[in-house]
């Protein structure tokens, strides 16, 4: 994605570490934002360094190494070219009007040009901003690495997500519930514009920077929109189908995002904002992975549909600029036809149907139905799948159903299904849509208990199994166990 802003770069100086700012975001009106400073932290020190991601941000290797880079994505020492600032937004949490919220710890330092268009870098958990509310600003370490290891994780899976460079650590304390370490994640994407900045200006009336905002997001990312008869329609069509389509990959890798609030959602469709995140273990439809979310408002299976409703609130934000309710609504409609398309064609490819036929429709409900009544492990049904022998029988996955009578009237029509399908063909779609790898709530707090007690060489492996989880990876297969039956009493909530 380049475009006039990637072009203006090329006037600006090279800092030190070889960064070209564009820094659009901040050429808006101050109406969108504060600029402030990060607030520094004492004796910052490597957690985790995404080396992938710095190439693709056209990084020079030694600069991630040097002391200038700790210091400047630990907030200490200023990236000449850098413009920080913290942008204002609003939301709905919970399904409540929140009224105003805002980059409460995360501080934006502007966007960089890269070989794929610009990307905005932020230091989350870099100090307090006028948004902080009662918050101190900071995150800690427990949750850094969760956002650093499931960011790249799911840009591993090839799922649409802000990516995170880093994690630096302090010794400076955070109190939680229990008293933690303060930490930095140095995260980037095209934009961290959320539903909630368009919420924000639309509530409060603020018409002129709706449409202002509006016009940012289409000249930069939706180009096509411009063409339209109704732009800011086609805009929200646009995100409509990006979000279906993120909605499909979540539910297809039984991923659980814990706090879909409309402030965290990305108006690019990525997945943004990692708190009390999880990936399925036992497939279990209704599985609520927030501790705070009493109500099951975000569990596994009400996903697409709060997504829906998201979109909705993000219509209504968008209602000044489209003028007629009906082609807001139009717009809206999308979703309802791209999200099962999606999900479909995705759990085509997990089966390793290389063809749609009418029944598949039928076959994908029951085996997730299956799935539910047996409580089966999900990430490890579907990578031993890959191995399934048609009316010979499994043995590997008929081992994870109790019920064999059902499993066998399952495998009976799965395999009349398969049998025009070329097994080489089937073989590599399944094992290039099965990931053997994925960040298991308690295979990330291994690697965060260690890490308190500055043994980073966890982190480090999960990051190397997650940026390419479909490999066989030799010599891990540890990472791919059922999990032990302490992870049931792993509670991850809001608070981070
Ligand atoms: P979240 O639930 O993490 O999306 O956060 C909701 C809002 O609270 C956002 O505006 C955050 O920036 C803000 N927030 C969360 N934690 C903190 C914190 N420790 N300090 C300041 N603001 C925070
Ligand atoms: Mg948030």
């Amino acid at each position: 994605m380049t475009s006039a802003i990637d072009a203006l770069a090329a006037d600006l100086t090279l800092a030190q570490s070889g960064l070209k700012w564009v820094n659009s975001f901040a050429r808006l009106d101050p109406g969108f934002y504060t600029e402030l400073q990060p607030t520094p932290l004492p004796s910052p020190y490597w957690v985790g360094r995404s080396r992938a991601l710095a190439r693709e941000l056209g990084l020079e290797d030694h600069w991630l190494e040097s002391d200038e880079a700790l210091a400047a994505l630990t907030g200490n020492q200023m990236l000449r070219g850098s413009r920080p600032l913290a942008s204002v937004y609003s939301g709905h949490q919970f399904g409540m009007w929140a009224g105003q919220l805002g980059d409460g710890r995360a501080i934006s330092l502007g966007e960089i040009a890269t070989a794929g268009g610009a990307q905005e870098i932020q230091l989350k958990g870099a100090g307090r901003t006028p948004y902080s509310r009662m918050g101190d600003g900071r995150a800690v370490l427990r949750s850094s690495i969760r956002e650093f290891l499931c960011s790249e994780a799911l840009h591993g899976l090839g799922i649409p997500t802000t990516r995170a460079l880093c994690v630096t650590g302090s010794d400076a304390l955070v109190r939680r519930e229990e008293i933690e370490t303060a930490a930095v994640v140095t995260r980037t994407a095209p934009s961290f514009i959320r539903f909630g900045h368009f919420e924000h200006f639309s509530y409060s009336n603020q018409q002129v920077q709706l449409k202002t905002l509006a016009d940012y997001v289409i000249d930069r990312f939706y180009p096509a929109c411009r063409e339209t008869k109704q732009p800011y329609a086609a805009l929200l069509e646009a995100v409509s189908e990006r979000t279906a389509h993120l909605m499909a990959a979540w539910q297809a890798v039984g991923f659980c995002h814990g706090v879909m609030n409309t402030d965290n959602m990305s108006i690019l469709g990525l997945t943004i904002d990692y708190g009390p995140f999880q990936f399925l273990d036992a497939f279990d439809p209704g599985h609520i992975c927030n501790h705070s979310d009493t109500q099951g408002r975000y569990a596994y299976n009400k996903q697409p549909n709060m997504a829906y409703w998201n979109l909705f609130c993000l219509g209504q934000a968008l209602l000044p600029l489209i003028e007629e309710q009906d082609q807001a609504l139009a717009a809206l409609e999308s979703y309802k036809t791209v999200f099962p398309e999606a999900l479909e064609a995705r759990m085509r490819a997990k089966l390793g149907l290389t063809d749609a036929q009418p029944e598949d429709k039928a076959l994908i409900d029951d085996t997730f139905r299956l799935l539910s009544s047996n409580k089966v492990d999900y990430t490890i049904f579907w990578r031993r799948l890959c191995g399934f022998t048609p009316h010979s029988g499994h043995e590997p996955v008929r081992d994870l159903f109790f019920d064999r009578e059902s499993f066998n009237a399952w495998a009976l029509q799965y395999s009349e299904r398969l049998a025009p399908v070329d097994i080489g063909l089937r073989a590599n779609l399944m094992l290039k849509n099965n990931p053997k790898f994925v960040l298991r709530n308690h295979l990330g707090e291994e690697a965060i208990r260690a890490a308190k007690l500055k043994d980073f060489s966890g982190v480090n492996t999960l990051l190397t199994l997650l940026q390419a989880p479909f490999d066989e990876h030799p010599g891990h297969d540890r990472f791919t166990d059922f999990p032990p039956d302490w992870a049931a009493s792993i509670a991850i909530s809001c608070s981070s």
